[in-house]
C-alpha cells in the first residue's frame, strides 16, 4: 500500500495527506520527501490523546493493564450533610454505603468521602500499580490512619489522576484508602465568566487500577519534547531540521502493540537529545510552585484543603525526584497546614531541611500592595518572617508576588528592613498598554532603598516545562546584555496543584539540549545571589511598579476596603494605648499580645491579592465582611479597656459630669469635632443630635500622642454655621472657612474658600458631579478588569 511504503509504518494519515504524499512521490522505490506541513500535521496526530487515529498512535500504548471490577476495587461512600467540611477523624466514624464507578454527587461545595478497598490482580505480580481516579473535581487521598498522601485533580485541565499504590506488587496484596472528594474544580464551580454555579454535580468517571507501559511513557515524553522544539524554535535551523527528521522517524518505526518499535523510537530520540549546547547558552533555573490563591473563586475554607492536596502531591514527587525543588510562599498557608494537617506539616518540615521544599516570600500572604497601609505591609513581613524563623529556623531573603496587581513604591524600604534583598514577579508582563522595559534590575523605593528584582521572561508562574517556555526566556528578556540567567516558575496554579511527574520528566530531558537554554532545578534565592555577584552593572527603576491590567481595583468592593482601613487604624490604637496602659498600670493591665497577633493575621489575610482588590466571588466577601465586623468589635473593646487605664478610669467610674477627656493617638497635634454620649445631668452641649442621642464638642490643639480635657459648657470660639435661602431659591451654607451654594435642584454651584478668598467652582459650572461610565470587562466577571476606553469616554 502506498501509504505504508512512503512512511514504512502502519501509522495512518487522513485522506488529504495521502493524496499529497502520493503526488509528491518521485520514485516508487525511494521514500519521498514529505512536505513540511504534512509532516508537522502527522506528528501532532501521533501523540494526540483526542485524535480520531488515537488507537493507532502512541497515547493508546501508555497503559498496559486496566481493571475496574468489584473483584479488584470496591467503593463505599459517605456524603457530608449541609456543605460541611469535616476532618478525617470525624468522617471515618460515619456509615459508608456501597457505590460504583459512574456514581454522581453534588451540589457545589459539598464533600463526599470514599472508602476504597483494593486487591491486586494475580497476574500483576512485580508490577508498579496505580489507582486512576477522575471525578472531574478535587480530592485528597488519606491512609487509613489519617495521613494525607496525595491530591487528585479530575477533568482534562491541570489533571492529576494517578496515585501509585505500589512499586512492586506482591501476591494477594490488599490496600485500603480514604478519599475526600470536594464538589468543586481547581477553579471553583464557575461556568461561563467564572460565575459560581451552586448546583454543579460531579460523576466518578474513572476508578480503575492500571499498570503503565513505562517505555511508551518514556517515548511519549521524548517525542513531545522534540515535537514542541520543532514548533517553537526559530525556523530553518540545522537543529530544527534534525528534530523534524527524528520525530518523523519515530513515527515511521512505530507499530501499535509492539514494544520493540517503541525501543527503536527511544533510540532515535536519545540520539537527537544527546547533542548538548555550548557554554555560552542562556541558563534557566526552574523552580516548581503551585500558586494557591488564598481565596478567589473559592472560600478560605476550601484553600485549607487545597494546601493539603497540593503540598502532599509535591512531597510525594520529591520522594521520586530527589533533585526536584519546590518554592512556596504565603505563610498563612503554612499555618493552615500546621493547624489542620500536622502530620503533613512535619513531612514538609523534613523536606525544608533537605532543601527541596523552599519557603519563600516572607509575607503572611501574597497581598495586594496598593491599598494596605505601610504599617500593614510591615506586619505582613513581621508575621511571616517570625513564623519562618520559629518553624524553619531562618528568615527568607526573597519577596515573592507573582500575581499581585502592582507594587507600591514604599516596598523596597520595607523589604530591606525585613531582611529581604530580592524581589520576584512576572505580573508586569500582563501589561496591555506599555511593555515594561526591564527584566533583571534594581528596584529603588521612594527613599532610595533598593532590592534586586527579576521579572520572569517566561511571562507566567504556571509553566509546564516545554521548549517554547525556555525559548521565551530569551525572546522576552530585556537584559540579556547584562546577565545570562532567568527564572522559570512551573507547575499548575491559581487553584493550587503544582508540578506533575510529566513536567519533571521533561525537566530532566531538557537539562542541556542543543538549540535551547540549559535548565535545572534550583533555589530562587541562590539564583539572585549569583546575579548579584556575576552580572554586569544592572539598570535601576525607581518608584511604583504599576501593573497596567487589572483596573477598578481601588473601587470594587468598597466596603471591604473601608473595613480594612478601619481595622488597620483600630489595631494601631489598641497597640499604642495598650503599651501606655502597661506602663501606667503594670500589675492591673495585661497587654493583649496574643490577641493582637491573631487580629493582625486576620487583617493581613484579608489583604490577599484577590480579596482586598475586589476580584473574588461573593462567598469570599461574606466571610471577609463578617471577620472585619467581629474584629472591629473586639478591637473597640480592647481600645476602651486600654484607654480607661491610660486615663485612670476604673470600671465603676463614669465620665466627669462637666468634662470630656480626649486622647490623640496620632503623632501630630490635632483639632477635631468629638462625638460624646449624652447622659442624664450633662450640661448643655454646643451641638446636639437627637437622632444619635449624642453631643459634639470641639477638641482643639490636642498634642501629639497626648491628652486634654475640656469642659462641656465652655465657650467655643467659632463662627456659628448659618443656612439661608436666597430670593432665587438657592441655599447658602456658611461657616468660618467656607461658603457653599446649592441651587434649588441640589447642584453645587459655588464653593468659596473664605480664608483664601478663592472661588473653586467656575461660573456657570457645577461641582461634585457624579459621572457614570459603562464598565465593559474583558474578563473575570467584570470585577477587576475594565477596558481603558470605558474609563476615558
Ligand atoms: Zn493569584
Amino acid at each position: 500500500m502506498m501509504l505504508r511504503d512512503c512512511y514504512r509504518s502502519t501509522f495512518p494519515l487522513p485522506l488529504s495527506t495521502l493524496v499529497s504524499v502520493k503526488m509528491a512521490q518521485p520514485n516508487e522505490r525511494i521514500p519521498p520527501r514529505v512536505p513540511r506541513n504534512i509532516a508537522l500535521s502527522r506528528l501532532n496526530i501521533f501523540s494526540s490523546p483526542d485524535s480520531e487515529w488515537r488507537e493507532l498512535g502512541l497515547t493508546a500504548q501508555l497503559w498496559r493493564h486496566r481493571v475496574d471490577s468489584d473483584e479488584f476495587i470496591r467503593l463505599e461512600s459517605f456524603s457530608v450533610p449541609d456543605l460541611k467540611r469535616i476532618p478525617f477523624e470525624q468522617a471515618v466514624l460515619n456509615k459508608f454505603t456501597p457505590v460504583k464507578k459512574g456514581w454522581s454527587f453534588g451540589p457545589s461545595w459539598s464533600t463526599h468521602w470514599f472508602h476504597v478497598h483494593i486487591i491486586i490482580p494475580s497476574g500483576w505480580i512485580g508490577e508498579e500499580v496505580q489507582l486512576q481516579w477522575d471525578a472531574n473535581c478535587e480530592g485528597l487521598i488519606f491512609s487509613t490512619d489519617g495521613e494525607p498522601l496525595q491530591g487528585l485533580t479530575g477533568g482534562n485541565s491541570q489533571a492529576r489522576h494517578e496515585f501509585t499504590i505500589t512499586h512492586l506488587a506482591l501476591p494477594g496484596q490488599k490496600f485500603e484508602y480514604y478519599i475526600e472528594m470536594a464538589a468543586n474544580g481547581m477553579f471553583g464551580v464557575g461556568g461561563t465568566g467564572m460565575v459560581p454555579d451552586p448546583n454543579r454535580r460531579f460523576t466518578l468517571q474513572t476508578a480503575d487500577l492500571v499498570v503503565a507501559n513505562k517505555k511508551a511513557w518514556a517515548l511519549y515524553h521524548d517525542f513531545e519534547l522534540i515535537r514542541n522544539f520543532i514548533f517553537n524554535t526559530p525556523e530553518n535551523t540545522q537543529r530544527q531540521h534534525e528534530a523534524l527528521y527524528a520525530a518523523n522517524e519515530i513515527v515511521n518505526v512505530f507499530k501499535p502493540g509492539d514494544d520493540k518499535s517503541i525501543e527503536k523510537g527511544l533510540r532515535i530520540a536519545a540520539e537527537w537529545l544527546s547533542k548538548t549546547g555550548g557554554e555560552g547558552q542562556h541558563h534557566i533555573i526552574a523552580i516548581g510552585n503551585c500558586h494557591i490563591d488564598t481565596a478567589w473563586l473559592w472560600p478560605f475554607a476550601e484553600t485549607k484543603r487545597k494546601v493539603a492536596r497540593s503540598w502532599s502531591s509535591q512531597v510525594r514527587l520529591m520522594e521520586r525526584y530527589p533533585e526536584y525543588k519546590f518554592a512556596c510562599s504565603q505563610v498563612q498557608q503554612y499555618e493552615f497546614l500546621l493547624e489542620n494537617y500536622p502530620v503533613l506539616f512535619e513531612k514538609v518540615k523534613e523536606r525544608v531541611r533537605s532543601g527541596q521544599f523552599i519557603p519563600i516570600g516572607g509575607s503572611w500572604v501574597e497581598s495586594d500592595t496598593n491599598m494596605p497601609s505601610g504599617e500593614a505591609l510591615i506586619r505582613q513581613m513581621l508575621l511571616g518572617q517570625r513564623f519562618y524563623e520559629k518553624h524553619f529556623g531562618k528568615r527568607v531573603k526573597t519577596y515573592w508576588l507573582p500575581d499581585s496587581f502592582g507594587y507600591s513604591g514604599q516596598l523596597p524600604q520595607i523589604l530591606k528592613a525585613s531582611g529581604i534583598d530580592y524581589f520576584f514577579t512576572q505580573k508586569l508582563s500582563w501589561n496591555n498598554i506599555n511593555r515594561f522595559p526591564l527584566t533583571t534590575f534594581y528596584w529603588r523605593g521612594i527613599d532610595g532603598s533598593k532590592v534586586l528584582a527579576h521579572l520572569s521572561p517566561a511571562n507566567t508562574y504556571c509553566a509546564d516545562v516545554r521548549p517554547h517556555e525556555l525559548q521565551a526566556c530569551i525572546n522576552n528578556n530585556n537584559d540579556l546584555d547584562y546577565t545570562n540567567e532567568s527564572l522559570l516558575l512551573f507547575g499548575y496554579g491559581d487553584g493550587g496543584g503544582g508540578p506533575n511527574a510529566e513536567m519533571l520528566e521533561r525537566l530532566e530531558r531538557l537539562r542541556n539540549v542543543d538549540g535551547l537554554p540549559t535548565v535545572k532545578s534550583g533555589d530562587p534565592t541562590e539564583f539572585f545571589e549569583r546575579i548579584e555577584k556575576y552580572s554586569k552593572p544592572l539598570s535601576s527603576y525607581r518608584g511604583e511598579l504599576y501593573a497596567e491590567f487589572h483596573r477598578g481595583t481601588y473601587t470594587t468592593q468598597a466596603l471591604v476596603k473601608r473595613g480594612n482601613r478601619k481595622n488597620e487604624l483600630l489595631l494601631r490604637d489598641v497597640e499604642l494605648l495598650g503599651t501606655l496602659a502597661s506602663q501606667r498600670d503594670p500589675k492591673g493591665y495585661c497587654y493583649p499580645k496574643k490577641q493582637l497577633e491573631r487580629m493582625w493575621k486576620i487583617v493581613c489575610l484579608n489583604q490577599f491579592h484577590d480579596c482586598l482588590p475586589g476580584s473574588s466571588i461573593g462567598m469570599v466577601y461574606e466571610d471577609i465582611h463578617k471577620s472585619q465586623r467581629e474584629l472591629a468589635a473586639e478591637a473597640f473593646s480592647l481600645r476602651h479597656e486600654a484607654l480607661g487605664k491610660v486615663l485612670g478610669l476604673t470600671g465603676t467610674q463614669s465620665l466627669d459630669e462637666k468634662r470630656v477627656v480626649v486622647f490623640n493617638t496620632l503623632a501630630w497635634d490635632r483639632t477635631e469635632i468629638i462625638k460624646v454620649p449624652v447622659e442624664d445631668g450633662m450640661p448643655q452641649l454646643q451641638q446636639y443630635s437627637a437622632v444619635e442621642n449624642a453631643g459634639y464638642v470641639l477638641a482643639d490643639n490636642v498634642s501629639a500622642l497626648g491628652q486634654t480635657s475640656y469642659m462641656f459648657d465652655r465657650k467655643i470660639d467659632v463662627e456659628p454655621v448659618t443656612v439661608e435661602t436666597t430670593h432665587k431659591g438657592d441655599f447658602v451654607l456658611r461657616n468660618q472657612y467656607l461658603e457653599v451654594i446649592f441651587d434649588n435642584k441640589g447642584h453645587l454651584i459655588s464653593l468659596f474658600d473664605r480664608a483664601q478668598g478663592r472661588e473653586l467652582v467656575p461660573e456657570g459650572r457645577r461641582g461634585n458631579v457624579f459621572q457614570l461610565y459603562e464598565d465593559i470587562p474583558t474578563g473575570w466577571d467584570g470585577n477587576c478588569k475594565i477596558i481603558p476606553q470605558s474609563i476615558v469616554s
